[in-house]
């Protein structure tokens, strides 16, 4: 039988089958064995076969070719990868200028995950509601800065409902992932759009304004009007499979794009002459904060070569 992981604890699956039946299942223990490498094989999103043993609990018993996936960054040197989540369509990173502040280095961390995990993007910018005239400046350039780069960006807040019919039809029938930093509002938003959800919410602490994780595992939720959402709470940061140097500009489409007008086909864009990076930099049409980040990208996978 075929079936879609809805959700994992590591030990147990939930799966859900197509005529929308849910079978708790395991793995089977050779099957663990054969991916020794992975803390848990199985993923949420993935689509697998299974069978049904005398007290109709499943057996797992193949996971079929993955679209993409995501991995959790790693936490220790052990290398082993764990996957979080698979098949995903879309991913919608939710940001906010105010109450946490979300940075353009974790956005850009985000979007160079998500690139080289071949997952479009889209940015909402939430708590619309909460921004007074400058911050509704900064918002301005957040949309010009990543609408220029190719990302669709949407004015969004779940207290008045601004944006959401459209969003709402982004969301539809595909699997979308939601992503963000704690406090940003993922929990309230998934629970508008899905009032039978009921997500814990977590407030947000002025004092350090990192909010609180408030669950652990990824799940998937389907929405009422159709698609699934799956959500990674207490994840902020996705692992980067690894990468050579010369990679990560690919991941970076402004740079990506005028690539071949640096005068060294193995240009990094760092001080080379005849840099039309560099150039772009200097008269504004790169972002300088896009172009720090990459150098920052740059430098991580130096320190971890040497
Ligand atoms: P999560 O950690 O990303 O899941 O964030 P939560 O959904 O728990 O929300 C964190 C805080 O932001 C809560 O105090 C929410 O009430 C608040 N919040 C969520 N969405 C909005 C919004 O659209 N506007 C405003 N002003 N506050 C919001
Ligand atoms: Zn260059």
């Amino acid at each position: 039988m075929n079936g879609r992981v809805i959700k994992s604890t590591g030990s147990w699956y939930i799966l859900q089958t197509e005529s929308g039946e849910i079978v708790k299942a395991r793995i089977r223990g050779k099957f663990r064995l054969d991916n020794i490498r992975h803390t848990n094989p199985v993923a949420v999103g993935d689509f697998v076969d299974f069978e049904t043993d005398k007290d109709c609990l499943g057996i797992i018993t193949k996971i079929h070719e993955r679209k993409n996936y995501i991995i959790r960054r790693s936490v220790n040197l052990s290398k082993k990868s764990h996957i979080i989540a698979s098949n995903i369509d879309k991913a919608f990173l939710v940001v906010t200028i105010d109450n946490p502040k979300t940075s353009f280095g974790f956005i850009d961390r985000f979007l160079v995950t998500a690139e080289a995990y071949h997952i479009p993007v889209v940015l909402l910018i939430n708590k619309m509601d909460a921004y007074d005239e400058d911050l509704k400046e900064e918002v301005k350039y957040y949309r010009y800065l990543y609408e220029a780069i190719g990302y669709k960006t949407m004015e969004i807040s779940s207290k008045t409902g601004l944006g959401l019919d459209e969003l709402q039809s982004e969301l539809k029938d595909i699997t979308s992932l939601i992503a963000g930093h704690s406090g940003v509002g993922k929990s309230t938003l998934m629970n508008v759009l899905n009032p039978e959800l009921n997500l814990k919410t977590s407030v947000v602490s002025d004092f350090n304004q990192k909010g609180q994780h408030t669950t652990t595992f990824a799940e998937m939720y389907e929405w009422p009007f159709g698609g699934y959402c799956i959500d990674t709470p207490g994840i902020k940061e996705f692992g980067l499979v690894e990468m050579e140097k010369e990679e990560i500009q690919q991941y970076f489409p402004e740079i990506f794009e005028r690539k071949g007008e640096c005068k060294f086909d193995n240009c990094l864009h760092l001080n080379e002459p005849k840099c039309a990076i560099i150039e772009a930099v200097e008269n504004g049409e790169i972002a300088p904060s896009r172009y720090d980040n990459y150098l920052g990208f740059l430098e991580e996978i130096e320190e971890e070569e040497y």
